[in-house]
């Protein structure tokens, strides 16, 4: 009687419950389970020797080396994440390997997250809590902690993507009928009529948006977008929010630029490192809001994100063409 080998899994996190009793429940795959938060980057390369299948997060670098050492046998690489900038498509287009994402089911946790950051700068939201916490309520002021609204405020949004177009529309009732939104991107959408919005050259929108927002894929082209000459455009008032990835900001420039204050207030769903340090010289400004890469962070969305990532995961072992495939350039 012939054994059947079992394909083997990497699994390099615990999954929301759902998700993840669905996935030990597969009796057809030997499973993998790194359970302790990141894997390091030795435990990567000792556990994905020989598997089928790479079940992966944003926190692991999936690059050639990894993809090399797993070997000739691997099949699929599939991430519970929209984002793929962690991940080497050379390497994986070059064997052949298709890699899976998530797109979709996070827009509206994202979306929902990036007004949040916009409304939490606006009304100085951190100031607010500390003042409380601190014992610096004293009374009420007509004078004190006064942020501003965005009633007939200019939005501009850098990529103009799934995220893009959900917080746009989320955003449009808050301006009132003379504030407009403009995006800025590498191709004109046609969905952005939805929201009545223009598209803008960069240059544009960075000079004349009131609230900034980067909702766009981190590309060689766009890391390190945003830097020292483009904050020193932005009005000395703007609203700057970062629901995408850390490196689209230089951030000793944006440190140097709110040295100047020559920003209104920022705030940040992702930072580079992640995690940032508690010391580190971006939270010493009270006019900055940092959260701990929060985008999708709901129970509903992560499970939905872990049961695609599950079945591109499934459809790559079987060699039949992923639910969300990356379609490499
Ligand atoms: P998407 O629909 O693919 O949108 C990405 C947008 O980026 C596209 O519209 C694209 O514009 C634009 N873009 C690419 N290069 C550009 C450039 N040089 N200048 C301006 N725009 C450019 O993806 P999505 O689902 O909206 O997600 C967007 C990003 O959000 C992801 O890549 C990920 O990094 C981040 N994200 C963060 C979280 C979080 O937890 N904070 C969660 C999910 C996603 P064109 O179509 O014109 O090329």
């Amino acid at each position: 009687m012939s054994v059947q080998i079992k394909p083997r899994i990497l699994l390099t996190k615990t999954l929301p419950l759902a998700a993840q009793k669905r996935i030990e429940s597969f009796d057809k795959i030997e499973l993998i389970h790194w359970k302790d938060g990141v894997i390091p980057r030795g435990e990567l390369l000792n556990l994905v020797k020989g598997v089928d299948g790479l079940l992966c997060m944003i926190t692991d670098e999936i690059d050639e080396e990894v993809i090399e050492t797993a070997g000739n046998q691997l099949k699929v690489v599939s991430t519970m994440s929209v984002g793929y900038d962690h991940v080497s498509t050379a390497a994986l287009k070059s064997r052949s390997i298709p890699l899976g994402y998530t797109p979709g089911v996070l827009t509206d946790a994202v979306a929902d997250l990036a007004v949040l950051l916009v409304l939490a700068a606006a009304r100085r939201l951190r100031e607010g809590i500390s003042a409380v916490l601190n014992g610096d309520w004293i009374t009420w002021s007509p004078t004190w902690l006064l942020g501003s609204q965005l009633t007939d405020k200019t939005i501009g949004i850098v990529g103009f993507g799934r995220i893009g177009l959900g917080t746009a529309k989320r955003l449009k009732p808050f301006l009132g009928s003379n504030g407009k939104i403009v995006y800025a991107g590498r191709t004109v959408k046609k969905e952005a009529e939805e929201v009545d919005a223009k598209k803008v050259e960069f240059d544009v929108l960075i000079k004349e948006a009131d609230v900034v927002i980067i909702s766009c894929s981190l590309t060689e082209e766009t890391r390190g977008m945003f830097n020292y000459e483009v904050f020193k455009k932005m009005k000395r008032s703007v609203i700057l929010v970062n629901i995408a990835r850390g490196s689209m900001i230089n951030q000793p420039d944006l440190v140097h630029a709110l040295s100047e204050n020559r920003l209104g207030a920022v705030a940040l769903d992702v930072t580079t490192p992640e995690p940032l340090s508690p010391n580190d010289e971006l939270l010493k400004f009270k006019n900055v809001t940092v959260i701990p890469h929060l985008g999708s962070a709901t129970l509903e969305t992560r499970t939905a994100m872990a049961n695609i990532a599950i079945d591109n995961l499934l459809a790559g072992i079987k060699g039949e063409k992923l639910p969300y495939q990356v379609e490499f350039n």
